[in-house]
């Protein structure tokens, strides 16, 4: 039997949970692999090819660091990291402009993810978190509170008694979420009961 602390979540779980939690369901309990929407495919697409940028690289900039942390039961893998003595700033790539008025506090709450990685894995301070637009070249500073970061601990507590009790959560409120979702074949077969 699988124990609490043998589960692993990304930090895009997170955000994922806040969409919708049934898609911990599928990925955790069913293990469901699926293909990426079309406009997700474009999106990954142009993210690898600017973090493969020769440029990115320089003395105090990392680029996809993967940290692991069983302590967190969280893993992820970080775009960009500036580090300067013991603190750190957190560069997150995006297709299209982000205001960071508009930015969901699932997003929020993924960064916070990252954040408390860093923290915890590197010994560092995250002093901030920037979004940059790849496609405008356009940067926003994101403030990440202490509410993401209890964001980040409730979703992971709620995810692992998804997955030990295989529970299958409700749908979101918001069914206009399910026409974007890669997922909504396991839950409408086709697009027909949306
Ligand atoms: S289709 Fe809708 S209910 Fe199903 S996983 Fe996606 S968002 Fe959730």
């Amino acid at each position: 039997m699988i124990a609490a602390e043998d589960i692993m979540f990304t930090c895009e779980d997170i955000r994922q949970f806040y969409y919708c939690k049934r898609i911990v369901y599928y990925r955790y309990v069913l293990k469901a692999r699926v293909q990426p929407t079309y406009k997700m495919k474009k999106g990954q697409d142009k993210h690898s090819e600017y973090v493969s940028r020769e440029d990115l690289q320089g003395k105090n900039l990392f680029k996809g660091i993967r940290l692991e942390s069983q302590e967190l039961g969280l893993r992820g893998e970080i775009d960009l990291v500036q580090i300067d003595a013991n603190d750190a700033k957190i560069i997150e790539l995006k297709h299209g402009k982000v205001k960071k008025r508009n930015m969901f506090d699932s997003h929020k709450a993924q960064l916070a993810a990252q954040a408390m990685l860093i923290e915890k894995v590197m010994g560092l301070k995250v002093k901030s978190i920037e979004v940059l637009d790849i496609v405008n070249n356009s940067r926003n500073e994101i403030r990440i509170t202490e509410y993401h970061r209890e964001m980040v601990s409730k979703a992971l507590n709620e995810m692992r008694k998804i997955v030990l009790e295989e529970i299958f959560p409700d749908p979101p409120e918001n069914r206009g979420k399910c026409i974007d979702c890669e997922y909504r074949r396991f839950c409408y077969g086709d697009l027909s009961d949306i």
